[in-house]
């Protein structure tokens, strides 16, 4: 798909002639206002060619605006301008542009210009991709989970929202490949990855921590919510099957508790609980606090003790 250029310039005549020229190899978005620049950048852009001299909110403006913005900070934005004094681009380059081209310009070098910006930005976005994502699976990378649930986990004591971790384990992974190979055995993680993906609301943030161990954060998701979303992913995965293969998890949960708690200390009894789990009957969810309380078959008749036991509280994830 072509690349999407935003022209920003309150002279007609230069727009058209921007948007004659570009409009051969790009899809062109083109406005007078920078206010509207500020809207339209919300939207999947590649590179925004700005005019400094404007109306309203001038280029200037409009630059600031779009770095402070995390949505639209990435977006590389170019000045073209009549403005030609060496302090009008080196504020231009301060304020985070990528290039700054002074009017009239040569309509050749600025295809150039910005067909290598535009090269740039995707070669960025490619590695900041490969840098925060696992590679088979397509989820969340460790080293993304690690610096994200620090400050996610920061926010919430700071703000006093719940919060919650999972530490999702294949149960006999190495069975599954002695039996089958390691090609399917990746099948099956990616399956896997791909229940816990479906089940996880946007704000939540899920990671493969190595091998067959994922981790999931729940935001604003006190511990028995987490109790039900982790069986929505336990029984999830239990009836998918992939590959017609019986493949279940064991899900160990921790939840935001003391100020002083951060990454490790959650991560560290989710996984005690994960561990309660795997040496009972595995395919169940163990809480922290619950480690006696198997809740395998149904969140609504969770069993402790071979006793069938009401579990008061739980509602749904919205
Ligand atoms: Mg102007």
């Amino acid at each position: 798909m072509a690349s999407t250029v935003l022209v920003v310039d309150d002279e007609r005549s230069s727009i058209l002639l921007l948007a004659n020229m570009l409009k051969e190899y790009y899809r062109v978005i083109v406005t007078t206002a920078g206010e509207k620049a500020i809207k339209l950048a919300n939207d999947m852009l590649d590179i925004i060619l700005l005019d400094v001299e404007m109306p309203g909110m001038n280029g200037y403006e409009v630059c600031t605006a779009l770095k402070a913005n995390e949505k639209t900070r990435a977006i590389p934005v170019i000045f073209l301008t009549g403005k030609d004094s060496e302090v009008d681009e080196y504020y231009g380059f301060e304020l985070g542009a990528v290039d700054y081209v002074i009017k009239p310009f040569r309509p050749t070098l600025v295809m150039r210009r910005i067909s290598n910006h535009i090269s740039l930005k995707q070669k960025c976005d490619k590695l900041e991709y490969l840098a925060t994502h696992d590679q088979l699976t397509g989820l969340h990378n460790r080293h993304h989970l690690l610096e994200t649930a620090s400050k996610k986990i920061a926010e919430s004591i700071q703000q006093g929202f719940d919060l919650c971790l999972l530490v999702i384990d294949v149960d006999h992974f190495k069975r599954i490949n002695d039996r089958h190979g390691h090609v399917c055995g990746d099948m099956i993680l990616r399956a896997v990855a791909s229940v816990i993906a479906s089940c996880c609301r946007q704000e939540d943030l899920a990671a493969r921590f190595g091998g067959e161990e994922f981790v999931v954060l729940l935001n604003h998701c006190g511990l028995e919510d987490g109790v039900v979303e982790a069986q929505q992913i336990r029984k999830t995965i239990e009836l998918h099957k992939p590959h017609d293969i019986d493949v279940t998890v064991s899900i160990g949960i921790s939840s935001r508790r003391e100020v002083d708690d951060n990454f490790k200390t959650l991560f560290s009894r989710a996984d005690s609980a994960l561990y309660n789990a795997k040496n009972s009957q595995r395919n169940c969810v163990i809480t922290e606090l619950d480690d006696q309380l198997c809740y395998k078959q149904d969140v609504s008749t969770p069993t402790l003790h071979g006793d069938t036991v009401p579990l008061s509280g739980v509602k749904r994830l919205s």
